[in-house]
């Protein structure tokens, strides 16, 4: 395993500067704070400053939730043909600046650029895909039983929504939420995570270009989260939450949104098993392994936290997993040789740090990797640990880092049973050769969503979500829109025949 730093964000720092705006945008205009109160973005690999941006007050969250609300009733009433046209727009303008994107994920993140790059395809395809069903929301027509009236099912958008974003993937977690309450005629106010709001900001100003009508949608970066969102949840105006981030944050937003009884979407932490069956084709557990352990260093909800592999396999298994990762290159993600790029900060280090030593200390065998790297920026080795202890920390929480714990099992019931032993239910992968057996998983794993014999299943088209402490609600696919739509039932007394 080696680690560069040398290679860090060549003159992309200073071009960021120039090319991403620095203002919050209410009513489509850029503005600084009420208070022009600013803060710090800093580029994980190297600890430095990246940009200063206007950070939101309460005041300017209530502007924001003014604006959207103004532009409601205008915007609910656009022709669907042309809200999903704006989003086409949106997203041809994102595929345009596809590299530039990129390259501003990668620099306020840390991924390397050839995952960043795959993040822009993955959130841009949320505009086109929003783009196609907001022409396609319908409703239904039916008679009622009696044959005395007839009955009308139709939808409707919900009302000015509050779009909270994590720091993970900042640009596919905006277009998630932004392009389907726009393809069903809500009006936003966006708070990114205040670690990489540069991705939202410019993906605000791609919007502005394809000719975003002003208040539609309204962006405020904050360190203050609670503080500034605060205010607006609390404003009878609001009509709904959508919430991509960690569990504890997102009980705590549906604890305010009852208040107003707000409709909500939670896409909430995980925890995923990732079953491999003596039936499994090694090769391809291998390689679907690396993809749900290693992408985004590990900093994915979607991330495979806990493996729970056949012992008849266990040591190949083991072994060869170990192999690849000891090949990992660490470093800036802007060195197109790097695989590993850091953790978003040194809070997610340390805790990846302490769930490594607390598995070690019951029992836990390094294979390779468990150290911190010293020097800057926020790295952790990638790590394989065997004989991890069901009872340790590492299986119980998300790690949200490089760390691959192996368990073992010997029946399949075993295997079922220590999968669904958490409290999440986001997402499994299974890896096994058997019609039956995956079928008999597709009923009873716990979770929103199943990989078979694949490391990785996120797509636009299909819905995206979990249950238990995972979340509510689904996000992409036919189901996405419905999360921004409320069902009306009307009853007309049906015509009597001449
Ligand atoms: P986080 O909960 O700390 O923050 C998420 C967002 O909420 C950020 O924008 C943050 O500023 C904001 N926030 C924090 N406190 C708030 C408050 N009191 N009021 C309003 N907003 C507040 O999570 P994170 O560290 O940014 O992201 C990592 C978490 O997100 C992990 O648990 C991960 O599993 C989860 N996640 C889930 C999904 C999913 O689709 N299920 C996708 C990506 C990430």
């Amino acid at each position: 395993m080696t680690v560069t730093l040398e290679q860090k964000s060549p003159a992309i720092g200073q071009d960021i500067a120039s090319s991403v705006p620095h203002g919050l945008f209410i009513d489509g205009q850029w503005r600084p704070a009420a208070d022009g109160s600013e803060f710090d973005v800093r580029d994980p690999c190297t600890g430095e400053v990246i940009a200063r941006l206007a950070n939101a007050r309460p005041s300017d969250a209530m502007d924001a939730l003014d604006a959207a609300d103004a532009a409601f009733a205008s915007w609910s009433r656009t022709p669907a043909r042309e809200r999903g046209e704006l989003l086409r727009r949106v997203f041809d303008l994102v595929m345009r600046d596809r590299d530039r994107i990129a390259e501003i994920i990668t620099l306020e993140m840390g991924k390397p650029l050839r995952e960043a790059q795959a993040e822009v395809t993955y959130g841009g395809e949320f505009l086109r895909w929003f783009s196609e069903e907001a022409v396609r929301i319908s409703g239904r027509f039916g008679s009622s039983p009696e044959g005395n009236g007839d009955m009308i099912v139709s939808r409707h958008a919900l009302g000015p929504a509050l779009l909270i974003t994590p720091w993970n993937f900042p640009l596919a977690m905006a277009t998630r939420k932004i392009a389907p309450a726009l393809a069903a005629g809500c009006t936003v106010v966006v708070k990114p995570a205040a670690l990489t709001p540069l991705t939202t900001l410019y993906l605000t100003a791609l919007f502005e270009e394809a000719g975003l009508p002003p208040g539609v949608v309204n962006v405020i970066p904050t360190t203050d989260s609670g503080g500034t969102t605060g205010p607006i949840i609390a404003d009878s105006r609001l009509r709904k939450i959508s919430f991509t981030g960690s569990t504890p944050v997102g009980r705590m937003l549906l604890e305010k949104a009852s208040v107003n009884i707000l409709r909500t979407s939670m896409e909430l932490g995980g925890n995923a098993p990732f079953l491999v069956f003596e039936d499994a084709d090694l090769d391809r557990a291998v390689e679907g392994a690396i993809i749900a352990k290693f992408r985004n260093v590990g900093q994915a909800c979607t991330a495979a936290n806990r493996f729970i592999v056949h012992a008849s396999v266990a040591e190949e298994f083991s072994r060869r997993v170990a192999e690849r990762v000891a090949q990992f290159k660490l470093g800036s993600g802007f060195d197109p040789e790097v695989t590993i790029g850091p953790l978003i900060d040194e809070a997610a280090a340390s805790s990846v740090d302490a769930l490594v030593k607390d598995a070690t200390a019951r029992g836990a065998k390094v294979l390779v990797g468990g150290q911190r790297k010293s020097g800057p920026g926020t790295f952790y080795e990638p790590t394989v640990l065997t004989n991890v202890s069901p009872d340790s920390r590492i299986c119980r929480e998300e790690i949200f880092g490089p760390v691959l714990p192996i368990m073992t099992f010997e029946t399949d019931d075993e295997a079922i049973r220590i999968a669904n032993d958490t409290e999440y239910g986001l997402v499994g992968y299974i890896f096994t050769q058997s019609i039956t057996r995956g079928q008999r998983l597709i009923n009873d794993l716990q979770t929103g969503m199943m990989g078979w014999n694949v490391g990785m299943l996120s797509n636009a088209a299909a819905p995206f979500g979990g249950v238990k402490m995972s979340g509510l609600g689904r996000e992409g696919g036919a189901e996405g829109i419905d999360e921004y739509l409320t069902t009306k039932y009307s009853l007309l007394p049906t015509l009597p025949r001449p």
